[in-house]
C-alpha cells in the first residue's frame, strides 16, 4: 500500500481480513505519536470529522471515538454549537454530533491502531513506479532502488499521486483526470483555551455565495484536544484572510460570540496558511485498458474543496467500497472495475455536494451544465429554508455530513418545503416592505 495516512491507515484494517501480510509503504516517519508530517502538509489545518466519517472510523476501528475522546477531542451537539447563514443563526439540528479534535492528533489516534494490528508493517521508502506484467500489477518500485512485489497494490498516496504518470511509463493510459479550479485559502490558528468546557464549542459562519460582507471571511471555530481552540478564516482567489495575528483578529472582532475572544487570547503556534487551487478526480472507468490488481482510492482518486468537509469521510467511504469488493472474492485477475463502480457512487455525490455549487462562485472558470441556473436558484431557497426549519435543516445536515445522497433534497416533500417556505418569505418580505 502506498501512503500511511487517513485512507492508508483505513485500508490497511480492510486489507488484513483478506490478505495474509499488509505493507504501508510511507515515506514520512510513522513512529510514536509522529506530528510532523511533510508528506501532509493540509494537516496544521481545521479538518472537521463529519458524521459518516466518524460511523466508518468506528466501524473499522472498535472504540475509536472513545479513543479519541479519552485524549480530550470535543464533541459538538445540538446545543453547544451555533451555525450561522448570512449573519443568522440557524435553528439548531438536535441529535446530531461531530466530533472535533486537531488533525495530527485524529491521525495519530487511527496510526496507532492501524499499527498494532497484525500482519502489517511499514516500510520507510517512497514508491517511484509500477511493474506491469501482462494485465497485471505485480510490483512497485521504490525511491530506494528496491521493488516490492504484491498480490494487491492499493495507492492512498494523495492527490498529488503519480498514478497517471506511472500507468503511461508502463505502456497504459492514464485515467482522465478533471480538475475545476477554485483557489480556496485558509488560514489555521490554535489559541490557548481556559476554559474545559465552553458553553459554545463549535461556530460556523457562512454566507451564500456573492453575500460575505466587505472584509469578512466564512470561518470556523472549534474547541479541540489540548485545551485548545482552533480558528479557521477562508477566502476564494486573491483573498487570504487572516494570514497575520492583527488581520485575523480584524476580522473576527466582526464575527459573532465566540471569535473574538478566542482570538484575543494567547496564539500556540504561528498562523498555518493553505492554498488549495483545485477540485480533481480520476475516471477508472473511462480508459478502455486498465491493468489489474490495482486500487486508486482516497484523495488520490478524488479530492474537493476542503471546505466542505468532506475528505477524511470520503476516505472512509472508499474503504469501505474496498471491503465490499474484497467480500465478493472478486477475481483478482482482471481490473476492479466493479470496486471503481462502487467508489464513484460516493464521489459522483460528494463531487455533486460541492463541485457543482462552486460553480456558482463568480471566480471559477468552468462549463456550467445545463439547468445550472435552476438548480443553483433551488439550492439558495432550500439553504434560506434550513435558518428556521428544523426538517429541511435536518435533509440539508443529513447530506452535507455524507449520511444521505444529495438527490434526498429533491425529494417532492423537501422540494414542496423548500418552496413553501421561499413563497411565504417572499409575501412576509412584501408586507413589511
Ligand atoms: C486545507 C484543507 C482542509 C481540509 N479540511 C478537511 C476537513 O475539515 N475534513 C475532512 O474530512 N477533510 C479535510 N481535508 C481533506 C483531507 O485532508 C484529505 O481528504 C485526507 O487527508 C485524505 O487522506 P489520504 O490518506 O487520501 O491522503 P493524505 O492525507 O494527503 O496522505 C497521503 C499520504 O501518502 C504519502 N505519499 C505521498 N506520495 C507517496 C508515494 N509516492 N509513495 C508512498 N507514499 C506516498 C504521504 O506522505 C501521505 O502520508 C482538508 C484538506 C485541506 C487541504
Amino acid at each position: 500500500m502506498l501512503g500511511g495516512s487517513i485512507a492508508g491507515l483505513l485500508t490497511a484494517r480492510v486489507l488484513v481480513d483478506h490478505f495474509a501480510e499488509v505493507l504501508l509503504i510511507e515515506p514520512d516517519a510513522l513512529d510514536g505519536n509522529a506530528q510532523v508530517r511533510p508528506g501532509v502538509p493540509q494537516a496544521h489545518q481545521v479538518h472537521t470529522l463529519l458524521p459518516a466519517g466518524r460511523s466508518q472510523l468506528d466501524r473499522w476501528y472498535d472504540g475509536f471515538s472513545e479513543d479519541l475522546l479519552a485524549g480530550g477531542a470535543q464533541v459538538a451537539t445540538s446545543v453547544n454549537s451555533r451555525v450561522y447563514y448570512n449573519g443568522r443563526l440557524k435553528v439548531p439540528v438536535p441529535g446530531v454530533e461531530m466530533l472535533m479534535s486537531s488533525r495530527p492528533y485524529l491521525e495519530s489516534v487511527l496510526r496507532r491502531r492501524a499499527l498494532a494490528l497484525p500482519r502489517v508493517s511499514v516500510l520507510r521508502d517512497r514508491v517511484v513506479g509500477l511493474d506491469i506484467d501482462g494485465s497485471a500489477v505485480r510490483a512497485v518500485r521504490l525511491a530506494s532502488g528496491d521493488s516490492r512485489d504484491a498480490d494487491l497494490v492499493v495507492d492512498a498516496s494523495g492527490r498529488s499521486t503519480r498514478v497517471g504518470h506511472w500507468l503511461e511509463d508502463a505502456g497504459w493510459p492514464a485515467p482522465p483526470l478533471e480538475r475545476m479550479r477554485v483557489d480556496i485559502n485558509y488560514s489555521t490558528a490554535l489559541f490557548g483555551r481556559p476554559e474545559p468546557e465552553p458553553e459554545v464549542a463549535f461556530t460556523l459562519a457562512t454566507w451564500g455565495v456573492g453575500r460575505t460582507p466587505e472584509g469578512l471571511a466564512p470561518a470556523i471555530v472549534d474547541a479541540v484536544e489540548g485545551d485548545r481552540w482552533i480558528v479557521m478564516l477562508g477566502g476564494y482567489g486573491a483573498d487570504k484572510p487572516g494570514r497575520t495575528l492583527d488581520a485575523l483578529r480584524e476580522v473576527c472582532a466582526r464575527l459573532p460570540a465566540p471569535f473574538p475572544a478566542v482570538t484575543s487570547g494567547e496564539l500556540l503556534e504561528p498562523i498555518a496558511g493553505y492554498t488549495q487551487a483545485d477540485s480533481r478526480r480520476r475516471d477508472f472507468l473511462a480508459v478502455d485498458r486498465f491493468p489489474a490488481r490495482l486500487i486508486v482510492i482516497a484523495d488520490a482518486a478524488a479530492s474537493f474543496n476542503p471546505i466542505y468537509g468532506q475528505g477524511m469521510s470520503s476516505a472512509a467511504l472508499h474503504v469501505s467500497c474496498l471491503s465490499q469488493y474484497l467480500c465478493g472474492n472478486p477475481d483478482l485477475n482482471q481490473p476492479a472495475r466493479h470496486f471503481y463502480d462502487l467508489q464513484r457512487v460516493v464521489i459522483d455525490a460528494a463531487w455533486q455536494t460541492s463541485a457543482i455549487p462552486d460553480l456558482a462562485l463568480p471566480h471559477v472558470e468552468a462549463p456550467r451544465p445545463p439547468g445550472m441556473k435552476l438548480a443553483q436558484a433551488y439550492g439558495n431557497m432550500l439553504v434560506d429554508g434550513t435558518v428556521t426549519d428544523v426538517h429541511l435543516a435536518r435533509s440539508f445536515a443529513e447530506v452535507t455530513f455524507m449520511r444521505a445522497h444529495p438527490n434526498t433534497l429533491l425529494h417532492p416533500g423537501v422540494v414542496a418545503r423548500t418552496l413553501g417556505l421561499a413563497a411565504a418569505r417572499t409575501i412576509t418580505g412584501r408586507v413589511s416592505g
